[in-house]
């Protein structure tokens, strides 16, 4: 099966109402653990890198070892995501390393820090889905800012910071106006392990607080618009589990109080048009928990097998987790893949 396209993944998910993770790797573990869960659920499912992973792998490396995962893995359709391309520059680099999706992230200027005009995002995200589109390739853009920094992405906003949430007005024109596939939108999640600035008097973290009834606004204004069922995407949607932190912590780590995203939360969003859900800091615990457990009870080993194996098999109990949580499982077969070459011609309307 070849790579396909994440606009057939959430047009599909959307047919059935489930929700589709977005998984984001650097190494060969993590996409060995995401593709054996999903292998193991007959979940369909979108690898993706950020820039940063791109830079860490060196870029080829990365993107032979997605095509491994689609090799070894013939029945499970597999997309590979470009997570927050700043420029088109990046976005067309990685449609040349042959990705079938980028994300444009354009409520941010190309440094990556500056929160960008409403007429800069429109401008930008139109430029990516002009040039991507001819390719076949899906385009997710953003509307409003999320909070947190990861890998050096990130206005730096608050964790509660809700001046930059996404208008529910302003979605329908900016989809109108840019041609893009799928919209990330700003609620009140943010990036990284630490997205909450709630805590109880004991100082226990608690979750935070979510914008939902957004979502259902920006998909009633969508469809008003002509856009029935369009998928929405919630990034900085890890749940960090509470006893990976403990887990973490038990051997030696030194978190301080975090809480993540409730599954009851995206489950919310699902049913109400979230399609694509992103999660990378989940499994950089579940990874780094495993490997502090062996380091600390077996400190005589020194091969990386004996800690990147516990790490690999961390990650694919989580993801096994995720696939079934977000309804993605058992769906792998229920449609013909599309390749890129079938959805360019749905882009030039042929
Ligand atoms: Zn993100």
């Amino acid at each position: 099966m070849p790579l396909v396209p994440v606009k057939q993944l959430l047009d599909e998910a959307a047919k059935k109402n489930y929700g589709v993770g977005a998984f984001n790797v650097n190494n060969m573990e993590q996409i060995q653990a995401i593709m054996q869960a999903c292998k193991e659920t007959l979940s369909p499912v979108i690898i993706q890198a950020s820039r940063g992973a791109l830079k860490y792998s060196n870029l080829i490396y990365l993107k032979k070892l997605m095509e491994a995962a689609v090799i070894e893995n013939p029945e499970i359709p597999v997309a590979m995501h470009l997570d927050h391309g700043n420029s088109l520059e990046t976005c067309k680099q990685a449609i040349e390393l042959g990705f079938t999706s980028v994300m444009i992230d354009a409520s941010l200027t190309a440094d990556g820090k500056t929160v960008a005009s409403y007429e800069y995002n429109v401008e930008t995200t139109k430029s990516v889905v002009d040039y991507a589109h001819k390719f076949g390739v899906s385009v997710e853009a953003e509307l409003g800012a999320l909070g947190g920094i990861e890998d050096g992405h990130g206005a730096g906003l608050a964790a509660d910071d809700t001046t930059h949430l996404t208008d529910p007005d302003q979605a329908a024109d900016f989809v109108k106006k840019t041609g893009c596939d799928s919209l990330a939108v700003a609620i009140g999640t943010s990036h990284g392990a630490y997205k909450t600035m709630r805590y109880d008097a004991a100082g226990n973290a608690l979750p935070p607080e979510l914008a939902l009834e957004r979502i259902e606004l920006i998909e009633k204004n969508l469809a008003a618009a002509g856009f029935p069922n369009y998928p929405l995407v919630m990034h900085g949607s890890s749940s960090v589990p509470q006893e990976l932190i403990a887990m973490v912590n038990k051997y030696g780590g030194k978190m301080k109080a975090a809480m993540g995203i409730p599954m009851s939360d995206i489950q919310y969003g699902i049913a109400r048009g979230v399609r694509k859900i992103n999660v990378d800091t989940d499994s950089r615990l579940a990874m780094t928990a495993a490997i502090r457990k062996v380091f600390v009870e077996t400190p005589e080993k020194f091969d990386p097998r004996d800690y990147l194996a516990p790490a690999r098999t961390a990650q694919y109990e989580l993801i096994l987790g995720k696939v079934k949580d977000f309804g993605q499982a058992g769906h792998a077969k229920d449609f013909a893949p599309m390749s890129l070459e079938d959805m360019k011609a749905v882009y030039a309307g042929k």
